[in-house]
C-alpha cells in the first residue's frame, strides 16, 4: 500500500483526499491519502516523516517553505518558486498544468490581452503561464498591494524574456481583454455576493476563468455567462492538478475523459461537505 498526503495549515475541510482517492481507484492503485495539518514551526521536525511518504502535495503556507528540504525542483516549480507536489524528494508544480488543462477543456485559448486579478500564489502561476504563452499581461491588485503586483510584473518580465507585463490598481482596470483570470478570493464562500470587477470589464472580455471552486458558479462567472462570455470555474483546475500529481507519483497517464468526469462528481462532493451555496 503506497502512502501519500497533503500538508498545509490550517487545512480545515479539504476536497483533496476525496479527489485523490477517486483518482487512485481509476488507476487501480492501493494507496492512502491523508491530510496532514502541519503548522509552519513543525515543518523542520517533520521533514523525515514527509520524505518517507511515496509522495505528497503541498498547500498554503508551505509552498515556498518546503523548498530548502528538497533535493531539487523541476522547471515549472523553479520558475514559480513554489511547489505543490513532491516525488522522490523533488518539487513539482502541477497547479499550472491544472490551470492549462481547465482552460483547454473549457475551450479558452490563452492568447492576446490577458488580465490577471491578484498577485498572490495562484496569480503568480497565471501571470507566468500567460507570459510564457506570449500574451500581453496586466496584473491588477487592490490599491493596498499594487506594489506587490508591480514586483510580480517585473519578476515575470525577468523570467520570461521579451514578455509584456504591466500592473495596475484593480479599480482602474480597463478592457477589453481576451481572457480575464481571477486569482483573488473575491466571490469565494461565504462571500458569494462579491465580484472582483465591474460589469463593463466583464462585458469587454472574450473569456473568464475564475480560480475559485467554492462556489463553483461565482458571481463573476454568472455575470460573464449572462453577457455571453465564455466562463470556466476553478473545479477543473483543482481536479486536474491532482491528476497531474498522481501521474508524476505513479508514472502513468489518465484518460482525460475519466478526469473530466470527476469534475461534476467533485462539485457534488463539495456540496455534500459544505452545503449548497449557489
Ligand atoms: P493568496 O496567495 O492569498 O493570494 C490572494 C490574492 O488576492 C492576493 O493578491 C490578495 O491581495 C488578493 N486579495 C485578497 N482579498 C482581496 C480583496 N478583497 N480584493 C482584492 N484582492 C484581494 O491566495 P491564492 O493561493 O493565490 O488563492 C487565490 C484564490 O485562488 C483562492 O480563491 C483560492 O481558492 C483559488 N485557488 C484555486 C485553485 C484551484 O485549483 N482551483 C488553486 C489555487 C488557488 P493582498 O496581497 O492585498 O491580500
Amino acid at each position: 500500500m503506497k502512502r501519500f498526503g497533503l500538508i498545509g495549515h490550517p487545512l480545515g475541510h479539504t476536497l483533496s483526499p476525496w479527489i485523490h482517492r477517486q483518482l487512485f481507484s481509476l488507476m487501480d492503485c492501493q494507496a492512502s491519502y491523508d491530510a496532514l495539518d502541519i503548522p509552519p514551526e513543525q515543518l523542520p521536525s517533520r521533514r523525515q516523516e514527509l520524505l518517507s511518504l511515496d509522495g505528497f502535495n503541498v498547500t498554503i503556507p508551505h509552498k515556498q517553505a518546503i523548498i530548502p528540504y528538497l533535493k531539487g525542483l523541476n522547471r515549472r516549480a523553479s520558475l514559480y518558486g513554489a511547489v505543490n507536489t513532491v516525488c522522490d524528494g523533488v518539487g513539482y508544480n502541477t497547479d499550472c498544468l491544472g490551470f492549462l488543462q481547465a482552460l483547454a477543456g473549457g475551450g479558452i485559448s490563452l492568447s492576446g490581452k490577458v488580465a490577471v486579478l491578484g498577485a498572490g500564489g495562484a496569480s503568480r502561476v497565471f501571470a507566468m503561464e500567460a507570459a510564457l504563452a506570449g500574451c500581453m499581461v496586466t496584473i491588477a491588485s487592490r490599491a493596498s498591494s499594487v506594489e506587490k503586483a508591480r514586483a510580480l510584473a517585473l519578476e515575470v518580465q525577468e523570467k520570461v524574456p521579451g514578455s509584456q507585463v504591466s500592473a495596475c490598481d484593480l479599480d482602474e482596470l480597463k478592457g477589453p481583454f481576451d481572457v480575464l483570470i481571477n486569482g483573488t478570493p473575491v466571490g469565494m464562500f461565504p462571500h458569494g455576493d462579491a465580484c472582483p470587477v465591474n460589469d463593463t470589464v466583464i462585458h469587454g472580455c472574450g473569456a473568464v476563468f475564475d480560480a475559485i471552486y467554492n462556489p463553483t458558479d461565482t458571481l463573476l462567472l454568472r455575470k460573464a455567462k449572462a453577457a455571453g462570455v465564455k466562463a470556466v470555474g476553478g473545479m477543473p483546475m483543482l481536479v486536474w492538478q491532482a491528476a497531474k500529481a498522481q501521474e508524476i507519483w505513479l508514472g502513468t497517464s489518465f484518460d482525460s475523459k475519466d478526469v473530466d468526469a470527476l469534475v461534476p462528481q467533485a462539485t457534488e462532493e463539495l456540496m455534500r461537505t459544505f452545503g449548497r451555496h449557489e
